[in-house]
């Protein structure tokens, strides 16, 4: 490994990619370092939907939009609650960047952009996504990727973690980076980059930062939060990790594993009104299960004991209602029952209370007052959906618990991209990118639709094409 680089990338992901592709075009030496054995990070897991306003793809289906509309739109799902400045520079630009993935062969989805999908709408159609999810944002960055590999402005280690960050006077000087075998060494540079994902893989990690709530997660194993703590041991601030909001919801597949919840229910009432009832640990329900906001239903889950919940609904319903999964077939999950963790089924209320951890008598109750709610049409909650009562043996529940993919806490960074110390002063030449910078940070206490995947390669774009500079670079490439 040479040993000064104009640049240091840490993480060939969402964001990393692009910083070392765009600083590769304005000429710098990068170093890319990459963990795991493959590039791309959470973008193999992700569902790659992204919001941009003023896009070419808006301007063929004939939509007009704006930044400003956009903005106005991510405070008001928001409530205000995030940080307007980064945000801004997330939204201004994400239509260049999402440009960008299209002029390098990404094919967005025919029937996209759409204004809402699983989060709360926005007032026009500017929501877009791949035939693969994150896979298809992965398949146009690689290309630009292996071309700056090939002129030999970037080279890429994989395999090869960040252990720390290494300091002089204050200033980030490098990285320490250990190789599978165990080999450490240290490596220098005039920037560093971190673009390492967020923490929602390690039990360890979210019980320090999100303490206040359960880890169950759906993510990239890599996501560990290493960025984030060699940030935090050479004086960065690490903020917003309770500024959790739970995802409406998934199945752990193992009680006791955190990391293997699978989402798959389908639970937007625009797409299938729901037919069974929700009841927490008390057996009471709490939220109208068909609330057309999502936000609504998230932050009710939020609040029960544990962040669990359970499907419950009984033969009658079972044998009638539509399809209830995405990804099982229907013969398949009533092979489910009693022998998978998350799903029971009892002959009697009662039993079906004691098997799934449920107060026995809370459950009673709330059926016979849901069956009220059928008959008169009038449900305590507004629940429009009342197709029929339970009255029919066999019982069901499938307990589901509020999950993430995302880990809301992490770096805060001044407008150009560098770290900021406890005193919100910026650590010199270190700069962050993606979710890093932790989900709240342009999102706040809820779910802004393609907030994450988008802003992530922006902030990388804007980096590489000019927010980084160092010894050597000319004028012209400096801005
Ligand atoms: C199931 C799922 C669905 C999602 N759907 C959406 C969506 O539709 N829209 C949206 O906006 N967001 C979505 N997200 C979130 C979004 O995909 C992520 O926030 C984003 O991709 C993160 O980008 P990143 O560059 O910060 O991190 P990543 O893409 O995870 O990249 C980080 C890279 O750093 C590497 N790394 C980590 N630690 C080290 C280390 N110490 N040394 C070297 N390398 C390291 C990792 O291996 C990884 O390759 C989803 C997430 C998941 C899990």
């Amino acid at each position: 490994m040479e040993e000064n680089w104009d640049v240091i990338v840490v993480g060939a992901g969402t964001g990393g990619i692009p910083t070392a592709v765009f600083a590769g075009q304005r000429g710098a030496r990068v170093l890319l370092i990459e963990a795991d054995e493959r590039i791309g990070g959470t973008l193999h897991w992700s569902s790659g939907q992204m919001t941009a306003a003023g896009t070419k793809l808006q301007k063929k289906h004939g939509i007009e939009d704006h930044p400003d509309w956009h903005f106005d739109d991510c405070m008001r799902i928001s409530n205000g609650d995030f940080e307007p400045v980064l945000g801004r520079i997330a939204i201004e630009n994400a239509a260049e960047s999402f440009d960008w993935l299209c002029d390098n062969g990404f094919e967005p989805e025919p029937n996209t952009p759409v204004a809402g999908w699983g989060h709360e709408p926005h007032r026009t159609r500017r929501y877009a996504w791949g035939p693969d999810g994150g896979l298809s944002i992965l398949q146009a960055m690689e290309p630009q990727l292996d071309a700056e590999i090939a002129r030999g402005t970037v080279t890429l280690i994989m395999q090869t973690k960040m252990t720390r960050l290494l300091t002089k006077d204050g200033a980030v000087i490098g990285i320490e980076v250990e190789a599978r075998d165990g080999e450490k060494a240290e490596v220098f540079g005039q920037n560093v980059v971190l673009t390492t994902g967020g923490y929602a893989a390690s039990r360890e990690v979210w019980a320090e930062l999100t303490p206040n709530h359960p880890l169950r997660s759906h993510c990239n194993p890599y996501s560990r939060g290493e960025g984030i703590l060699a940030a935090r041991a050479v004086g960065a601030k690490v903020d917003k990790g309770e500024q959790f909001l739970c995802s409406y919801a998934g199945v752990m597949q193992d009680p006791n594993d955190p990391l293997s919840v699978r989402g798959g229910l389908m639970l937007n009432p625009h797409f299938r009104r729901p037919w069974e009832i929700c009841v927490n640990r008390q057996g009471k329900r709490f939220v109208r299960e068909d609330h057309p906001s999502v936000d609504v239903r998230e932050h009710a889950l939020l609040e029960q004991d544990g962040m669990e919940m359970w499907f419950v609904f009984d033969e009658g319903i079972r044998q009638n209602a539509p399809h209830f999964h995405s990804e099982i077939e229907r013969e398949h999950i009533v092979g489910l029952f009693n022998k998978h963790p998350s799903y029971f089924m009892a002959d009697t209320v009662e039993e079906l209370a004691e098997k799934c951890g449920v107060d026995g008598a809370g459950l009673k109750a709330t059926l016979v007052e849901y069956n009220e709610a059928v008959e008169s049409k009038k449900d305590k909650f507004g629940r429009e959906s009342l197709p029929r009562p339970f009255d029919r043996a066999p019982y069901y529940a499938i307990r589901a618990v509020g999950f993430t993919v995302l880990s809301p806490g992490g770096l805060n960074i001044d407008k150009e991209m560098r770290v900021l110390d406890t005193e919100n002063q910026p650590i010199a030449n270190l700069f962050a990118s993606g979710e890093v910078l932790g989900k709240a940070r342009i999102s706040g206490k809820t779910y802004l639709s393609g907030m994450s995947v988008l802003p992530a390669i922006t902030f990388g774009r804007l980096l590489g094409q000019k927010k980084l500079t160092w010894r050597g670079l000319n004028s012209a490439a400096a801005e």
